[in-house]
C-alpha cells in the first residue's frame, strides 16, 4: 500500500512554536515501523513557519510575507534536521522536496516531481514534502498542506492519505462550541458534508476543515481514501492501517 501522511504544525510543535519532542519521536518511530512492514510512505510536513517562529523567538506567527518566508527558511532546516536525526535511528533515509503551485500547474515540472517521488520510493527513501514557503508568493502559492498532500496523493496514485491534525475528525457541528457535536466516522459522498466546514481553529497552522474537505474532494476524484485523525496520538496511524474506526474516513468504495 502507498500511503501519504500529512503532519500538521499543531501535531509537531507546542503552542510556543518549539518542537513537541515526545510527539515527534513517537511519530518517527511509528512511521519507521510502518515502512518496515512493507508499506510505501510519503510524509507531507508542515511546521517550517511554526518552528522558525520558535527558533527566531518571535512572539506570534507572522502575518506579513517577508517574515513568514524568513521564519520558514529557519524552521525548514530544523524540521529536516529533526526528521533526519530521528528516522536515521531507525535506518530510514529521508529526502526533502519543496514545491510550489507552479510545480503542480506546469505539466513538465509536475512530471519531474512525480518521477522523483516514484524513484525515491523505489530506492526505499522516505520523501518529506513541504511547500517551498521561502519563494511562494501570492501568484504561485498552493497555500496549505492539506491541499498539497492531496495533490501529492493524486500524483503518486496513493491508496490512502492520512491527515494528522489537532482534531479527531469531521463533526456534525463545531465541537469547540457545540456539546452535541458528533464525530462522523465515514463519508462516502462529499456533498453530504460540504456545509460542515468551518475555518481554521488553531493559531499555528494554515488549514482547517475547509482545506481538509477540499483535499477529500481531490482524493475521492482519484480513488484515494482519505482519513482525518488526531495526531496527538501517533498510534492512531497503526489503528487506521489495521482498519479500525478512527477519525473520519472519506471513501468512494469498500474499505
Ligand atoms: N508550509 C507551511 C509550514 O511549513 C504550513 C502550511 C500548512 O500548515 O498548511 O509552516
Amino acid at each position: 500500500m502507498r500511503i501519504v501522511i500529512k503532519i500538521g504544525t499543531s501535531t509537531l510543535a507546542h503552542p510556543t512554536g518549539h518542537l513537541n519532542i515526545r510527539r515527534v519521536e513517537e511519530l518517527c518511530k511509528i512511521i519507521s515501523d510502518i515502512k518496515n512492514s512493507g508499506q510505501e510512505v510519503i510524509v507531507v510536513s508542515s511546521g517550517a513557519i511554526g518552528m522558525g517562529v520558535g527558533k527566531l523567538g518571535l512572539r506570534s506567527r507572522p502575518t506579513d510575507i517577508p517574515t513568514k518566508q524568513a521564519a520558514a527558511a529557519v524552521g525548514q532546516c530544523e524540521l529536516m534536521y529533526t526528521y533526519d536525526k530521528l528516522f536515521s535511528e531507525y535506518n530510514h533515509t529521508v529526502a526533502q522536496l519543496l514545491i510550489t503551485g507552479d510545480d503542480v500547474k506546469c505539466e513538465d515540472r509536475h512530471a519531474n516531481f512525480s518521477n522523483t517521488l516514484n524513484r525515491l520510493l523505489e530506492l526505499g527513501a522516505l520523501p518529506i514534502i513541504n511547500e517551498n514557503d521561502t519563494v511562494s508568493t501570492k501568484e504561485i502559492v498552493i497555500g496549505d498542506n492539506d491541499t498539497l498532500a492531496a495533490i501529492v496523493a493524486e500524483s503518486v496514485k496513493a491508496d490512502k492519505l492520512i491527515l494528522l491534525s489537532d482534531i479527531d475528525g469531521l463533526y456534525t457541528a463545531d465541537p469547540h462550541t457545540n456539546p452535541d457535536a458528533r464525530l462522523i466516522h465515514r463519508v462516502t459522498n462529499i456533498n453530504d458534508v460540504i456545509d460542515l466546514a468551518g475555518g481554521s481553529n488553531g493559531n499555528q497552522g494554515t488549514g482547517g476543515m475547509v482545506t481538509k474537505l477540499q483535499a477529500a474532494q481531490i482524493c475521492l476524484a482519484c480513488g484515494c481514501d482519505m482519513v482525518i485523525a488526531n495526531g496527538n496520538d501517533p498510534a492512531n496511524l497503526y489503528a487506521i492501517l489495521e482498519g479500525q474506526e478512527v477519525g473520519t474516513t472519506f471513501t468512494g468504495g469498500a474499505l
